[in-house]
């Protein structure tokens, strides 16, 4: 089985970016927009930050308090959105409930949404237009990319429909002419439909829920989820041992798909600096 790890793909995206920043009269800015200090959150902005240095992208931290007033937040955060100096913006979710992400959708601007988190982007991404992606699911179609498995006429089934992986994922892949079939919580004969699958992609967030049963022979396999077990460690949606005794191809957890996520975001802080005409 060949094992599909994530850092080949994220350090020649990385390059690709570096190359084009080193000859740019400034290096673009990516702002981090954190509200209170969850672990994840940190772990993910240290990520997010050496990588951006790699790329030779400028990473800033907004960090608010927990507690920070929600019309403090808006006139912050409208702020960042107007500022020139800010070619992209990475708001950690889910935000505490008192915020309304209404509001916050009317504050963004859409050209400094480099995770797609809008509606704009969202809209022009399941119209098959030009735009950001959500950094993750575009990780996907990347690793697949860079181990050179071909998608156009192969049969995808996607495990998760939410908006920030599963239904996105659902249209990247049709755009590389796959034919989809996303799977859900409620789906019938999910092992089924997951055994149809010549490309298998697991985005449910469930500790190793998928094992060899769901998954024929010479299956590619990409698990998308990141759990933690009751020990502290990372594991996927997919009970490695076992689905690899029958994948052609698998992604480590960790290692596989989240260490190309925040390469693909360095990649689009660049094209939304370059947008600008920087
Ligand atoms: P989510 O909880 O919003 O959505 C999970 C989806 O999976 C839902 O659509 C649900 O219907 C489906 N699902 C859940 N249990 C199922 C089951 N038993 N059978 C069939 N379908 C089931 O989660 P999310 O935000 O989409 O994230 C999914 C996973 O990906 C999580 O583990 C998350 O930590 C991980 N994630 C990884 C990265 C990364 O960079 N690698 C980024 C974001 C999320």
């Amino acid at each position: 089985m060949q094992l599909l790890k994530g850092l080949p793909a994220a350090k020649k995206i990385t390059a690709e970016v570096k190359e084009k920043t080193s000859k740019m009269s400034r290096p673009p800015k990516l702002m981090i927009v954190r509200i209170g200090a969850d672990e994840d959150a940190l772990s993910y902005e240290n990520g997010a930050k050496k990588r951006m240095e790699k790329a030779g992208i400028a990473c800033e931290v907004r960090a608010f308090d927990a507690d920070v007033e929600t019309e403090e937040f808006y006139e912050a955060y409208a702020a960042l959105n107007r500022d020139p100096e800010t070619d992209g913006i990475l708001l950690f979710r889910p935000l505490p409930k008192r915020f309304s992400m209404e509001k916050i959708e009317a504050l963004t601007d859409p050209e400094k949404d480099v995770d797609c988190m809008c509606t704009v982007n969202m809209g022009r991404l399941f119209l098959g237009q030009e735009g950001f992606k959500p950094c993750t699911a575009q990780a996907v179609i990347e690793i697949l990319k860079y181990y050179e498995i071909p998608l156009t006429g192969k049969r995808a089934v996607v495990i998760g429909r939410s908006a920030v992986v599963g239904k996105p994922l659902a249209m990247l892949l049709l755009s590389e002419n796959a034919t989809v079939t996303v799977c859900h919580t409620r789906t019938k004969d999910l092992v089924e439909r997951a055994k149809e699958a010549e490309i298998l992609i697991t985005a449910a967030g469930q500790a190793e829920m998928v094992d060899g049963s769901f998954v024929s022979e010479g299956t590619v396999v990409i698990d998308v989820g990141i759990n933690v077990r009751p020990d502290g460690t990372l594991t996927g949606d997919c009970a490695f041992d076992s689905v690899s005794e029958k994948a052609a191809a698998l992604t480590p957890v960790p290692g596989g798909v989240g260490s190309v996520t925040t390469s693909v975001l360095a990649r689009q802080v660049l094209e939304a600096a370059l947008k600008k005409g920087e």
